[in-house]
C-alpha cells in the first residue's frame, strides 16, 4: 500500500514528487518522506509522520531544492509509526538513499550479519537494511548500479525499491523483486518519473514503461535502461496510456478478476502492514478497539458472512479455535439474524464481508448489537457500513478496490486477517507464546511470494483443464478440514462465473451420497495438502478413481503419490497447515476463471450476479 515517487529532469523535484504522492492519496499511509538531491544544496531529507499535509508543512518551513529526487508514503510493516522509521532510508554513509515498498523476509539475518560488522541502525525498519546494504556494495563496485543489483540479490520477499546515490546525480535505480510491489517508468521530454503506481505520473506522461519481476531500471533524464536481475539486457517498448480510467485500472489484464487474482501477492503483503512485529513475535491490530482485557473476555464468538465471505468465516473458524481455544459457531448472516439467536454475555461478532454494504451481515451486526454483544468486522471497503457501526472496531484487507464480481484477493486477505486476529487474541489470552507467534509470522511474510508461484504455475494448467473439461455440466470439489471450505469456495466460483453446477464436499462425506454422481464425466476435484489429514484425503481419492471419475488434485510439493494418483495435479507450496488455504484455493479461483473464458462468459458481470449485496 505505500506509494513511491521518483523524478530526475530539468523541474524542481519537490514539487512533481509531492504532487505524484498526493495522487496515491487514497491508498492512505501513516507517515511520508522524500529526498531532494542539489549539488549545492546538497541531499535534503524531510520526513513526517501522519497524513502527506503533515510533510507539505514540514517542507513549507524548510524547503528542498534540486532536480533529482524520491518521495515515499509508508504503511509500515517492520517498526512502528515514526520519523526515524519514515522513508527514504539512508546507508552507513549517508551518501546513499532508498524507498522500499514490501517486506524483506530475511531482514532479521542480514541485519544481525551487519550489525556484526559493525553497521549502526537507527531504524527498526527492513528498509534501512537494503539502504545499508546498497552502500555496503557502493563502497565495493563505486556504482549505485552494480551495488542495487547485489544488493537485491541477497533479499527474500516481494519487494519494489528505488535508490539514489550523490556521487551519480545523473541517475536513480529501482528494482523490483516479486509481485508485492509494482514499478512504473514514465518517459518524458528530457525528464524521467518512476512511481509504484500509474496515477502518480498520469499527468506528466502516458508512455510508460513497467517493470516486470526480477527486472532492474537505470533512470536518467534521457530514459531508463532496463536489465534482468543478473544483468541480461532488456529491450522493452513503452506503452501509451489511454484515457479510459478503467481500462487503465484494468492495465493489461483481459478482465479485473483475472487482475484481482494475479494482486494477491501485493494484497497478502498489504494486509499484513504495520500488524506484525517479527522481533517481539507479536501482532498489533491498531483498528481494533478492544483490548486484551476485552479479548480475555470472549468465550464465544459467532463469525457470520454471506457467500465467499461466509467460506472465509468457516475457515476462521478452525484459526480460532487451534490458536486462541475460543469457540466459533459459524453462521450464514440471512440466517442468524432470523433464528433468535442466544449470544451470551461473553459472546463476540466476528462479521466478514468484502464491501461492508452486506445487508444481511450488517443486520447480523445489530442482531449482535441489540443483544449487547460487540462486532468486528473484517471488511475491505474503507469507511463502510460495517466498518462504521462495528463498535470492536473493522479489522481493514486493504487489499484495494475489488471491482470483479467473483472475490478472489478480498478472500485470501480475510484468511489472513481472520489469521492475524486469532494470533492476536491467542496473545491476550496467553494460548500462544512469543516463540509460536514469531513462527507463524515467517509464514505470514513468506506467503506472498508462494501465492506468486502458485498463480505462476497454476495458470498454464488451467488452460490445459479447461480446453478439456469446459463442456461439463457438473463438477465436484473435495477436501477435509481447513480445506472442506475451500472446496466449498471452488465450487462456488465455477458456479458464479461459468454456470457450471458444482458441489463442494466434505471428503469424507461423499460416500453418504455424492459419490452416486461419480462416472467418467465428472471431474473431481480434490484439495489434498500434506496435513494431519492427508493419508485420509488419499483414500477418498482412491474411492473416486475407484469409479473412473476424473481427479484433478492440489497438493503441496513434492507430493509424487499424490502426482501417480491424480488425472491432472497443481502443487502449490506448503506452509502450516492453518495457512494452506490460502495458497489451495489459489489454483481453483484460477481453474474458475479458465473455465468462464472458454465457455465465453462474461466474467466481471456474470448474469444474476452484484458485486456488493444491498438487498435481502
Ligand atoms: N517494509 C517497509 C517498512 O515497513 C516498507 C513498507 C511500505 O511498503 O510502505 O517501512
Amino acid at each position: 500500500m505505500c506509494g513511491i515517487v521518483g523524478y530526475i529532469g530539468p523541474r524542481e523535484a519537490t514539487e512533481i514528487v509531492v504532487g505524484g504522492l498526493q495522487r496515491l492519496e487514497y491508498r492512505g499511509y501513516d507517515s511520508a518522506g522524500v529526498a531532494i538531491y542539489d549539488p549545492a544544496a546538497g541531499l535534503q531529507l524531510r520526513r513526517s509522520i501522519g497524513k502527506l499535509g503533515n510533510l507539505l508543512q514540514r517542507i513549507g518551513r524548510e524547503p528542498t531544492v534540486g532536480c533529482l529526487g524520491l518521495g515515499h508514503t509508508r504503511w509500515a510493516t517492520h517498526g512502528g509509526v515514526t520519523e526515524e522509521n519514515a522513508h527514504p532510508h539512508r546507508d552507513a554513509s549517508g551518501s546513499i538513499v532508498v524507498i522500499q515498498n514490501g517486506i524483506v523476509e530475511n531482514y532479521l539475518e542480514l541485519k544481525a550479519n551487519m550489525l556484526a560488522d559493525g553497521h549502526h541502525f537507527v531504524s527498526q525498519t527492513d528498509t534501512e537494511v537494503i539502504a545499508h546494504l546498497v552502500g555496503h556494495y557502493y563502497q565495493r563496485t563505486g556504482s549505485l548500479e552494480a551495488a542495487v543489483r547485489q544488493a537485491v540479490a541477497e533479499l527474500r520477499g516481494g519487494n519494489a525499491l528505488v535508490a539514489l546515490c550523490i556521487h551519480e546525480p545523473d541517475r536513480l535505480v529501482a528494482a523490483r523483486l516479486g509481485n508485492a510491489g509494482g514499478v512504473v517508468i514514465g518517459l518524458g521530454a528530457g525528464e524521467t518519473f518512476v512511481a509504484s503506481d500509474v496515477p502518480a505520473i498520469l499527468d506528466h506522461t502516458r508512455s510508460l514503461l513497467f517493470l516486470e519481476d526480477h527486472e532492474l531500471a537505470v533512470i536518467t533524464r534521457e530514459g531508463a535502461q532496463l536489465s534482468k536481475l543478473d544483468g541480461t539486457p532488456v529491450s522493452r517498448q513503452p506503452v501509451t496510456m489511454s484515457w479510459d480510467p478503467v481500462a487503465a485500472a484494468r492495465g493489461d489484464f483481459k478482465h479485473f478478476m483475472q487482475k484481482e487474482i494475479h494482486e494477491q501477492p501485493r494484497a497478502l503483503t498489504d494486509v499484513l502492514r504495520g500488524r506484525i512485529d517479527q522481533d517481539a513475535g507479536s501482532v498489533h491490530l491498531e483498528d481494533l478497539r478492544l483490548d486484551d482485557a476485552a479479548l480475555r473476555q470472549v468465550g464465544r464468538i459467532y463469525a457470520t458472512a454471506c457467500g465467499t465471505a461466509w467460506h472465509a468465516a468457516l475457515v476462521a473458524k478452525f484459526m480460532i479455535e487451534s490458536l486462541a481455544r475460543v469457540r466459533v459457531e459459524v453462521d450464514y448472516a440471512s440466517e442468524f439474524r432470523y433464528r433468535e439467536p442466544v449470544l451470551g454475555a461473553d459472546a463476540l461478532l466476528l462479521a466478514f464481508t468484502q464491501s461492508g454494504e452486506t445487508v444481511d451481515t450488517l443486520a447480523a451486526m445489530e442482531e449482535a448489537r441489540n443483544q449487547g454483544v460487540p462486532s468486528i468486522a473484517i471488511v475491505n471497503a474503507i469507511g463502510s457500513q460495517a466498518a462504521r457501526v462495528a463498535d470492536g472496531g473493522p479489522l481493514y484487507l486493504h487489499a484495494g478496490p475489488e471491482i470483479g464480481v467473483a472475490s478472489t484477493k478480498a478472500f485470501t486477505s480475510m484468511l489472513v486477517a481472520a489469521y492475524l486476529f486469532a494470533l492476536r487474541l491467542g496473545q491476550a489470552r496467553g494460548t500462544l507464546t512469543a516463540a509460536q507467534i514469531r513462527i507463524a509470522l515467517q509464514a505470514l511474510v513468506e506467503l506472498p511470494g508462494k501465492a506468486a508461484t502458485v498463480i505462476e504455475r497454476a495458470v498454464p494448467v488451467c488452460e490445459a483443464l479447461a480446453e478439456r473439461y469446459h463442456r461439463v455440466s457438473n463438477a465436484l470439489f473435495l477436501g477435509r478440514q481447513a480445506n472442506y471450505p475451500i472446496a466449498l469456495e471452488g465450487a462456488l466460483k465455477l458456479k458464479e462465473i461459468s454456470y457450471i453446477h458444482a458441489e463442494g464436499y466434505p471428503a469424507g462425506e461423499m460416500k453418504h451420497g455424492p459419490i452416486a454422481l461419480i462416472d467418467e464425466d465428472l471431474p473431481v476435484i480434490c484439495i489434498a495438502p500434506r496435513d494431519h489429514i492427508y493419508a485420509k484425503m488419499l483414500s477418498n481419492i482412491e474411492q473416486v478413481r475407484a469409479r473412473h471419475g476424473q481427479v484433478l488434485a492440489i497438493g503441496t510439493d513434492g507430493d509424487d503419490q499424490l502426482a501417480a494418483k491424480a488425472d491432472r495435479v497443481i502443487l502449490v507450496p506448503a506452509t502450516i497447515p492453518l495457512l494452506q488455504p490460502v495458497l489451495t484455493v489459489i489454483p481453483l479461483q484460477i481453474f474458475a476463471y479458465a473455465m468462464a473464458l472458454r465457455r465465453g462468459c462474461d466474467v466481471d458481470q456474470p448474469r444474476n450476479l452484484a458485486k456488493s449485496v444491498t438487498v435481502e
